[in-house]
């Protein structure tokens, strides 16, 4: 048998991605191992990576974490998805809502039906009770009573990152996590086969370990400038490679409980309501625009005073060619970037580290689980690519440089393919595990003007006369379920009442 003891662990990096780690293994790894996070505090983190998807919530329950515990250390919000405004024209909106849009009838999913009513039918999200309760401003987590026909709504957290980092350090430290603050400054690797054997600080402290989680950035500490493991540039696909971040303060006392990205002429801005203020970014393209305007345009688009100067970031969306290379696992902002269109960074965070305990390696590691790691990691980062993509390729926003580029230039086959067969017969397949489903497809594809010649023929096995009594039904359901709702802002000030004062 090979050596399977427990590895010690060494973490690069106390971002949310190091952070989400340590806890993580702090929470699953056998008693006693090792794990220690290095941070240096002179580099500082992305500081960005508010909004998530609804999985985070798999993730703070793995750890036992209470949500109302949770909102009040981060300033949370719920999100209950992402409007979408003047991607396809100058005022027109649609939301890529979390949970089900309508109801499917038998075998043939709902947008079929919604196909085959056509005008008559309506916007697609009145059928979404999750985009109803979005734009009424209203929110509630009670699972619906027995016999309610209102299903319950799939939520998701806005939260600033920097004390999600701070909360999870309390957690991992407390279950004992050994936290070291200073720069890495060397990186040796063994001689007989390249592994990293230990990082070496400023102060000459030396950490070693058997397996280290490069959680370091974009840079890649580890992964990158220690192992060369390379990188798969996507920019031609996904040509934003620079944002300017800036908090605004809220200038009324409703918290919307959605993101917004609204297109600009060379990227999107990004908004997203905290409990104590507003998180805004412009993402954009630097071939397109200049610093200063994107600064002006993001500037100029706040719903209240900017409380701070814009934070300038860049990057180079795309992957790490192999996100486990020797005994080095990029978790995080060094494993790629795909950008923030669909708020995905931490769920990647989340799956890798998922990934990682599924096929945690012994003291020995084997070359299959490597690969494997690898294989199932491609295969995510590329579907959520083609995904994104697709809201910049069936943009309507011609006469501008980036837009025009983006409707013409050349898509992955995988993506190709899909919009294809949705257009041919308005079909829409989830691969494998990948993490977006038909229904969000169908809600931006629909969403930003992708035409389906048909819908699936068993649709019609209804008469036009049900089929309109169905919809009508499903509205009402949506509408009556929202507006039975409180107030976003009313639930979460109730919601997280520190337990003190009840
Ligand atoms: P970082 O935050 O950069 O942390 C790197 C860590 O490594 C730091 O602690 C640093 O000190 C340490 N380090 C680096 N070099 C050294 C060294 N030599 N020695 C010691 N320590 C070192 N994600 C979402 O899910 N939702 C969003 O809405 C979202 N919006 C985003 C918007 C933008 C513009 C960007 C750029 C990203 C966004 N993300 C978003 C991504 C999200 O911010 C990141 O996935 C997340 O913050 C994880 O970052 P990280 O921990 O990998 O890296």
């Amino acid at each position: 048998m090979t050596d399977n003891r427990q590895s010690d662990f060494v973490i690069v990096g106390g971002g949310t991605a190091g952070w989400m780690t340590a806890a993580a293994l702090a929470r699953f790894a056998v008693k006693g191992t090792r794990i220690r996070l290095v941070e240096s505090d002179a580099i500082g983190t992305v500081g960005v990576g508010e909004a998530t998807i609804p999985q985070i919530k798999l993730f703070n329950a793995a750890l036992g974490i209470d949500e109302a515990d949770f909102l009040r250390a981060t300033q949370g919000t719920y999100k209950l998805g992402i409007e979408f405004v003047d991607w396809t024209r100058p005022g027109h909106r649609y939301m890529h809502a979390f949970g089900p849009v309508g109801r499917d009838l038998g075998l043939v999913p709902f947008h079929h039906y919604w196909l085959r009513a056509g005008a008559s039918a309506g916007p697609l999200g009145q059928y979404s009770l999750n985009e109803a309760a979005a734009r009424a401003g209203h929110f509630g987590n009670a699972p619906p009573a027995a016999g309610s026909v209102i299903p319950p709504l799939a939520w998701a957290y806005h939260f600033d990152a920097g004390l999600y980092a701070a909360y999870l350090r309390k957690f991992a430290e407390t279950r004992g996590v050994v936290r070291h603050e200073g720069r890495i400054t060397q990186v040796p690797l063994r001689a007989d086969d390249g592994h990293i054997e230990a990082v070496v600080l400023e102060d000459c402290t030396r950490i070693d370990g058997d397996l280290f989680i490069d959680c370091s950035g974009f840079r890649g500490l580890l992964i990158e400038e220690a192992l060369g493991a390379g990188y798969d540039d996507w920019s031609h696909w996904l040509p934003a490679n620079r944002a300017l971040a800036v908090p605004c303060a809220r200038a009324n006392g409703e918290i919307t409980p959605y993101t917004r990205s609204t297109a600009r002429p060379a990227g999107w801005q990004w908004r997203i309501p905290l409990q104590h203020r507003t998180g805004n970014g412009y993402v954009y393209a630097s071939d397109f625009i200049s610093d200063d305007d994107a600064a002006a345009t993001l500037l100029a688009n706040l719903d209240g005073k900017a409380l701070a100067e814009p934070r300038p970031l860049r990057f180079v969306t795309g992957k790490r060619r192999k996100q486990w290379h020797r005994n080095c696992v990029a978790i995080g902002l060094a494993s790629g970037f795909l950008e923030p269109l669909e708020s995905t960074s931490i769920h990647l965070v989340q799956s890798s580290i998922s990934r990682l305990l599924a096929l945690l390696p012994g003291k020995v590691i084997h070359d299959a689980d490597r690969d494997e790691y690898n294989r199932q990691a491609d295969f995510e980062f590329e579907r959520i690519r083609d995904f994104i993509i697709l809201h910049y390729r069936a943009n309507g926003r011609t006469g501008e440089p980036l837009w025009d580029y983006c409707r013409n230039m050349g898509i992955p086959d995988t993506l190709a393919a899909k919009i294809e067969l949705f257009q041919a017969s308005g079909r829409i397949f989830r691969e494998h595990e990948e993490l977006f489903t038909e229904v969000g497809w169908a809600q931006v594809l629909i969403g930003q003007g992708v035409q389906a010649a048909a819908y699936h023929p068993l649709a019609n096995a209804i008469s036009d006369a049900d089929l309109g009594d169905y919809l009508g039904k499903l509205r009402t359901v949506a509408a009556r379920g929202a507006a039975s709702m409180p107030g976003h802002a009313d639930f979460i000030a109730g919601f997280c009442r520190a337990p003190s004062a009840e």
